[in-house]
């Protein structure tokens, strides 16, 4: 049984049907869902186009370098559950999922089936991760999520306060301040990346020089590397860096972590310069292992690749403020881009941990027979990506073939 039709329970039955392995992928929604239902109106992927490649199927437009718009990746990942035939029943909702003598036994909306191995591919990404404190906002802000959020026109006219600075922070606040509304932007850790670097895509070097594939099991710290935020990029035709630089110039104002609210009043934290100087110096660490690498492959393989490059440190704000009222009418609305998370509410095995993540090795699932695909760094640095589900998948499966034979 594989739950979840998006890119990576397709993946998953992509493998078990080469292997012959009857199986059924159950759906709640439609394929592609998550896309269909969960993302805003402008957005589109932060990887290339020639970087969407799933099991048998490459991107063949004319745009190798843009990036997908919604209705494209929806497409996208429709073509290849029809290519790949795959098994899916939609519009039925898993509500729980229990180990058995010989397997296990999963309960949804349209009946109950019995099944000897589960591959749970139902995203990372299930619900946004908004901080307690958030109740606490008075109700004269309306507060939205990136899964209320479609188009500027949706909020109220008035400062909007935007928390988060990754990649779905930077990128709503700037569409915003955009539509005429004065912008603050709430800053934690964030990862700074350009857009292109050496004349070609960041994500292009990423790739090329091996980061992207290296494996969980030789990172120094891998609870951090899964907690790593979404790296500051956007996909646009003019392929634009959108650091906080830039958002700066766009007349956005940076403030630090939120961390509180008393008395109607928001409590942000200082120390901008001390966050921004990190981001900018890991920044510098990533460049240098770009170039470390472009210098072992000689300048035959790099001639059209353009000089070393270094970037302005993130500009910090002569000041910025510490406190905000939130009832003083200068914010209108908020919204919360700190983070998604997993939904497993679902599942009645003992095998989420306190934080609410999945405890797995490698996708093998810390019960026989349970597998995960599509998490953070699952197997490799790029394993929640389109391009990271292949070779995941493949070895996912392997696994999951080995136990249906009594190997493991
Ligand atoms: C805002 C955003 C931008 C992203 N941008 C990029 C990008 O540019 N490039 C890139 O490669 N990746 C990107 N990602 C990351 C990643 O590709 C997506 O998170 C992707 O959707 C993960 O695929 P998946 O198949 O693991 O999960 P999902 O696509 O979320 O699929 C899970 C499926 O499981 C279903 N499901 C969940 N619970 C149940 C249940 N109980 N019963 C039945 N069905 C269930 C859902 O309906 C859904 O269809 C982005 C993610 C987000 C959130």
């Amino acid at each position: 049984m594989v739950i979840g039709a998006g890119h990576a329970g397709l993946a998953a039955s992509h493998f078990l049907s080469a292997r012959s392995i009857d199986h059924v992928v159950l759906e709640r929604g439609e394929v592609a869902n998550s896309w269909r239902r969960e993302r805003w109106d402008s957005l589109r992927l932060l990887t290339p186009n020639w970087q969407s490649r799933l099991p048998g199927q490459r991107y063949e437009g004319p745009d190798p370098d843009g990036y997908m718009t919604m209705g494209e990746v929806t497409q996208f990942i429709g073509r290849f559950a029809a290519a790949s035939r795959a098994p899916v029943r939609t519009g039925t909702t898993v509500t729980s999922l229990r180990r058995t003598d010989d397997g296990y036994h999963v309960t949804t909306d349209q009946g109950d089936v019995g099944c000897r191995a589960v591959v749970i591919a139902s995203g990372a990404c299930n619900r946004p991760a908004v901080p307690p404190f958030a109740a606490a906002v008075p109700g004269s802000v309306e507060q939205l999520t990136p899964f209320d959020y479609r188009d500027p026109a949706k909020l109220p006219d008035g400062g909007v306060l935007v928390v988060g600075a990754s990649a779905t922070g930077v990128q709503l606040a700037a569409e915003l301040q955009r539509s005429g509304r004065p912008v603050t932007l709430s800053v934690g850790e964030h990862v700074r990346l350009p857009r292109t670097y050496r004349g070609r895509d960041v994500l292009w070097w990423m790739d090329a020089s091996g980061v992207w594939d290296q494996r969980y099991d030789e990172l120094d710290d891998l609870t951090r590397a899964r907690r790593l935020p979404s790296p500051q990029l956007v996909g646009t035709p003019e392929r634009a860096t959108l650091d906080l630089n830039a958002l700066t110039a766009m007349g956005v104002e940076l403030i630090g972590r939120w961390a509180a609210v008393r008395d109607g009043r928001a409590l942000f934290s200082g120390g901008l310069r001390n966050m921004f100087s990190l981001a900018d110096l890991k920044m510098r660490r990533l460049l240098d292992t770009f170039d470390d690498w472009a210098r072992e492959q000689g300048p035959g393989d790099m001639a059209e690749v353009g000089p070393a490059e270094r970037f302005a440190p993130t500009g910090v704000p002569a000041s910025t403020r510490l406190q905000i009222d939130l009832a003083s009418g200068e914010f209108r609305a908020i919204v919360w881009a700190t983070g998604f998370r997993p939904d497993y509410r679902w599942l009645d095995v003992p095998v989420v941990d306190a934080k609410g993540q999945l405890r797995h090795e490698g996708g093998a699932v810390a019960s026989p027979g349970l597998y995960a695909l599509g998490l953070p760094v699952l197997r490799r640095r790029k394993s929640s990506f389109i391009c990271g589900i292949e070779d995941d998948a493949r070895e996912v499966i392997d696994h999951l073939t080995r136990h249906l034979a009594g190997g493991l």
